[in-house]
């Protein structure tokens, strides 16, 4: 069987040095907001080009923080793509915002930044742009609009490690990002985990205290805040994966021009980016309008397929207010995307078998 993801295999490649870190730890006897934590932040800001980096308690957390930081609530306005993972649209709602949805590019599966002007308002206060699938959002359109309006713009990075726009990593492209290491991320950790990045030390300084309860010093507290921390076994294991990070979204690129260039049946399209080098393949989704059969197809031929996502936010039923909207570019990909495997431990053997499979399906 051709995994869509091992995990195990993934992982595996740092097995001695998780061992000897988790060790360490254990002999220290310090599990929060120490050492490890510092390490992976002042890493990962730089990594990203971004003057701070706070680890969070997973990616939600950090879209939730983000928001709260910036102090919108009830009534505002954030205009967020309809196409995207629920999360995003959760921590709007979570915060008392309206989220206003946006329909994508059928081609880049990314928010249309030419519909967005229409939807702007007197209560608007951000756009939030998801970097889906791992290719960046082209952002200048948004910039643009930005300042025209002065809004915010936030940026759903959980998809996205490593991604460029014009030369610069997602992350930096906005006043602050969120990202999550949940274990199947390109960059994942061994459980729950997230980071939040920004340029501002005004931001920085109160997500950090909010996520620590809203203490800016021990038992002293500034703001209404939560419990929302990165431990520092997780902070330990990103900071040994980090520095592989760029290698293995190569890979990733490798297998994406592979697939790209070589899967050709009418029946499947391909993915469609703006710039092939800059894109980290967190997912390479193919649409096709007999996307159950063909998934079963793949299956009865060893090659397991999953579905990012088989129903768009505003069709849940936790949504229920919305569930009357029409969306039909959002509706029409969650209809028909699946999404092959995908990962930087895939052999090219498995990556060949997988274009040989679907080119033979009738
Ligand atoms: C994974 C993901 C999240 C949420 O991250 P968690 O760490 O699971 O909370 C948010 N947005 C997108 C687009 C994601 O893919």
């Amino acid at each position: 069987m051709i995994k869509f993801l091992d995990l195990e295999k993934v992982n595996n490649r740092f097995r001695n040095e998780i061992d000897s870190k988790i060790k360490k730890i254990l002999d220290k006897g310090w599990y929060l907001q120490g050492e490890e934590n510092d390490s992976f932040a002042k890493n990962f800001a730089a990594y990203c080009g971004t003057k701070y980096a706070v680890g969070v308690a997973n990616g939600l957390d950090a879209l939730r923080l983000i928001i709260k930081a910036h102090g919108f609530g009830d009534g505002d306005e954030i205009i967020v793509p309809a196409n995207t993972y629920i999360a995003t649209i959760l921590a709007i709602t979570d915060n008392g915002c309206t989220p206003v949805l946006v329909e994508p590019d059928i081609n880049t599966y990314n928010i249309n930044p030419d519909l967005i002007e229409e939807k702007i308002t007197p209560k608007t206060k951000a756009i939030m742009v998801v970097h889906l699938y791992g290719q960046a959002v082209q952002m200048q359109k948004i910039w643009d609009l930005a300042k025209k309006y002065n809004l915010k713009v936030f940026e759903d990075a959980a998809q996205a490690h490593g991604a460029m726009y014009q030369g610069r990593r997602t992350g930096n492209l906005s006043d602050a990002a969120a990202f999550s290491f949940y274990p199947g991320k390109n960059l994942g950790c061994m459980g729950d985990g997230g980071a939040v990045t920004t340029n501002s030390e005004e931001i920085y300084l109160k997500i950090k205290a909010l996520g620590n309860y809203g203490s800016d010093r021990k038992y002293h507290h500034i703001y209404k805040g939560l419990n929302s921390r990165l431990d520092e076994i997780q902070a330990a294991v990103l900071d040994i994966k980090l520095p592989h990070l760029d290698a293995d979204n190569n890979r990733r690129r490798e297998i994406a021009k592979y697939y790209r260039e070589n899967i050709k049946n009418p029946k499947v399209i391909l993915p469609q980016t703006y710039d092939e080098a800059a894109a980290v393949w967190h997912i390479f989704a193919v649409r096709t309008q007999n996307r159950d059969m063909f998934q079963q197809y793949l299956l009865n031929n060893e090659i397991q397929t999953l579905i990012h996502y088989p129903t768009p936010p505003h069709k849940q039923p936790a949504y229920a207010e919305w569930n009357n909207l029409s969306f039909p570019i959002t509706e029409e990909i969650h209809k028909t995307v699946i999404s092959l495997p995908m990962s930087p431990v895939m052999t090219n053997t498995e990556v060949q078998k997988v274009v040989e499979v679907i080119n033979a399906w009738k």
